[in-house]
């Protein structure tokens, strides 16, 4: 086993990764930038290197310093958490190339996964579900009114590149599309250096169910069941549980092996996450995550698994720790990303933290980086902390989160707790009774 990892992030999954690499015995080496120098993460890791400035691009993001730093302190294995350089196939390809592992799937289907148009294929070909669309890049209007028209209105122009729920377009009628195409294309080519689109089916009330995906290096691979983070606000996930409440076991089972069995024929190594778009009883693939995602404290919750500590064993070559028959599904879990953003507005709330409560006691879970005096730097992602909790059932994980949120206290910045206090009141959210759009409209209805 590894005795000294690199982890390449902040902020709560640093800390998240940091935690199971103790747990295993290993020592532990972070990264910041400037910025971060009294970060969380920082103080508890047994070591630390700054390696640049503020700025994401030339710290989190600048991949000889990141080496430099593994090099110099004697690292074996680099975990990259989810965001910055997690689904950076040349990234994993230099750490390999420098005698270090790396933490996460092959860069092959990093890469394949990573452009959206070529994982829409590849999922296809292994037998998966697909939203129906057009089979590959548009570019002219022609192309894309024979599409739509093909699969009816209204259409979405997604970025094959995209990622963080930017790049996408609906255009309602055909008079809409030619527009929808070049502001995507715009957008995409500003965003993502790449302004290759394609076309999908906008579904008009469905919900987002995602499969987790774990494989070893021994040709085990297993799922670990679903979560539904159909609580989405611009195309981001705010609230994630764990099961659906809407999915069967009889469907969980069905879909979980449909996914497990694609994702074995393309010889994948790793955690991975399947995401779908689920209507009317059918399951159509969006994308697939080849990283943990923000969200998997809500399979840990439900399974026992430390999908961490599997990551680290798997890239260390050994065999998963359990089986897909021994895995059981028990209770149910909720998670609230908190961000440090205002409830109704979401404008950014970077600053000072004069006070901070950390909910606990029975089923309760705060995965955060933050401290009372801890300055939040206006530099990265907005989320200061997931708030997780665990019930035997849906409705004793609602009424354990109610009571959380209220003994959460962060005072000093504007977060989004009151946000998921009115949610967790709401009838249709406890009667689980949402989709994708819900949220939106919500707010909408809400602001008047
Ligand atoms: P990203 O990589 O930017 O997160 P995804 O393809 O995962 O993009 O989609 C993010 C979200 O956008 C989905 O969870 C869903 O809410 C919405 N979305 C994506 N594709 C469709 C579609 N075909 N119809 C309706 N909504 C969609």
């Amino acid at each position: 086993m590894f005795k000294k990892i690199l982890i390449a992030n902040r902020g709560e999954i640093a800390l998240r990764v940091h935690r199971a690499c103790k747990e295993m015995g290993i020592s532990t080496v972070a990264v910041h930038s400037q910025a971060d120098a009294n970060a969380m993460h920082v103080r508890l890791a047994d070591e630390s290197v700054c390696i640049g400035p503020p700025q994401a691009a030339k710290s989190y993001l600048h991949i000889p310093a990141i080496i430099a730093a593994a090099e110099i302190t004697g690292a074996q294995a680099i975990h990259p958490g989810y965001g910055f350089l997690s689904e950076n196939a040349r990234f994993a390809e230099i750490v390999e190339s420098h005698g270090l592992t790396f933490i996460g799937p092959k860069p092959e289907h990093i890469r394949l996964m990573g452009d959206k148009i070529t994982a829409k294929r590849a999922a296809l070909q292994a037998g998966i579900p697909i939203v129906p669309g057009s089979d590959g890049a548009i570019t002219r209007d022609d192309e894309a009114k024979r599409v739509a028209k093909r699969i009816g209105y209204p259409v979405l122009i997604k970025a094959a590149a995209g990622g963080g729920g930017r790049g996408m377009k609906v255009a309602n009628t055909a008079e809409q599309l030619s527009e929808a195409l070049s502001t995507a294309r715009a957008e995409a080519r500003a965003a993502f250096g790449d302004d290759s689109v394609y076309i999908e089916k906008y579904l008009t009330r469905p919900r987002h169910i995602e499969i987790q995906i774990i494989a070893d290096s021994h040709g085990n691979v297993c799922h670990l069941g679903e979560r539904d983070c159909s609580l989405q606000r611009r195309h981001q996930k705010v609230w994630e549980e764990a099961p659906s409440p809407v999915l069967t076991s009889a469907q969980r089972d069905e879909i979980g092996i449909v996914t497990a069995k694609a994702i074995k024929s393309l010889g994948y190594l790793g955690v991975g996450t399947v995401e779908y778009l689920y209507e009317d009883g059918q399951f159509y693939f969006i994308e697939m995550n080849t990283r943990l995602q923000v969200e998997h404290p809500v399979t840990e919750a439900i399974t026992g698994i430390d999908l961490v500590r599997e990551q680290i064993r798997i890239a260390d070559g050994e065999p998963l720790s359990f089986t897909q028959d021994s895995v059981q599904f028990v209770g149910h879990s909720i998670e609230c990303r908190i961000n440090a953003e205002h409830p109704e507005t979401f404008a950014p709330s970077p600053g000072k933290i004069t006070n901070y409560h950390s909910p606990g006691g029975f089923g309760v879970r705060l995965d955060s980086a933050i401290y009372a005096g801890y300055q939040i730097p206006p530099y990265y992602d907005s989320l200061i902390g997931k708030l997780i909790v665990f019930g035997r059932d849906r409705p004793e994980a609602i009424m354990r989160l109610r009571r959380a949120l209220d003994e959460l206290v962060v005072t000093g910045i504007d977060t989004t707790i009151p946000l998921f206090q009115h949610l967790a009141a709401q009838s249709d959210i406890v009667a689980g009774n949402y989709h994708i759009h819900w949220l939106e409209e919500h707010l909408r209805e809400r602001r008047g």
